[in-house]
């Protein structure tokens, strides 16, 4: 296993939208991909990583939100699609792409999303709260959407003020 370069804003791939994986590309080249971006997400400290985020722009994500009893939720969705989405929840985002900027974002509080698992057999995932944001982050990400664009005006302000300060830094190149 390898530990793939993160990406940050405002890298072009981040803006993309991202192709769809084709129906003959379900080989070991893709399961091997997922593993690595497994390894990346859980080494970096995030429950979810999206193959845009590092540099590949393809509809693809990975997630790792544990429950109550810390628990794994180990999950590869690959070419996502939002079904159906209710309610609204506020809470405090990140993403590794912006490191360091973490702020208050709405996003509905439940979410059906269909998928294809790494075989290519197509799923479908009912989820709430944390596991919500989290299926609704690294879709928008699938479509090129950063959190950036989901923030009220004036938070996404403070957050372009406080990026600029940190693309000085090392932590964000
Ligand atoms: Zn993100």
């Amino acid at each position: 296993m390898a530990l793939l370069k993160i990406v940050h804003y405002p890298e072009p791939v981040l803006l993309t939208v991202g192709k769809p994986v084709g129906a003959d590309e379900f080989n070991d080249e893709l399961r091997k991909l997922v593993e690595n971006m497994f390894e990346t997400m859980y080494s970096a400290g995030g429950v979810g990583l999206a193959a845009p985020q590092v540099g590949i722009s393809k509809r693809l994500f990975v997630m790792d939100v544990p429950n109550d009893k810390d628990e794994s939720n180990k999950i590869a969705l690959i070419n996502p699609e939002i079904v159906a989405q209710e309610g609204e929840q506020y809470g405090d985002e990140g993403c590794l792409s912006f490191p360091g900027i973490y702020t208050k974002v709405r996003r509905e509080v439940r979410t059906i999303v269909r998928y294809q698992d790494v075989f290519g057999n197509p799923q479908e995932l009912d989820c709430t709260d944390l596991s919500a944001r989290c299926v609704l982050h690294e879709t928008d990400h699938c479509d090129g959407i950063v959190f950036l664009d989901r923030m009220t005006s004036l938070k996404r302000e403070l957050a372009k003020r406080k990026i600029k300060r940190l693309q000085k830094t090392e932590k964000w190149d």
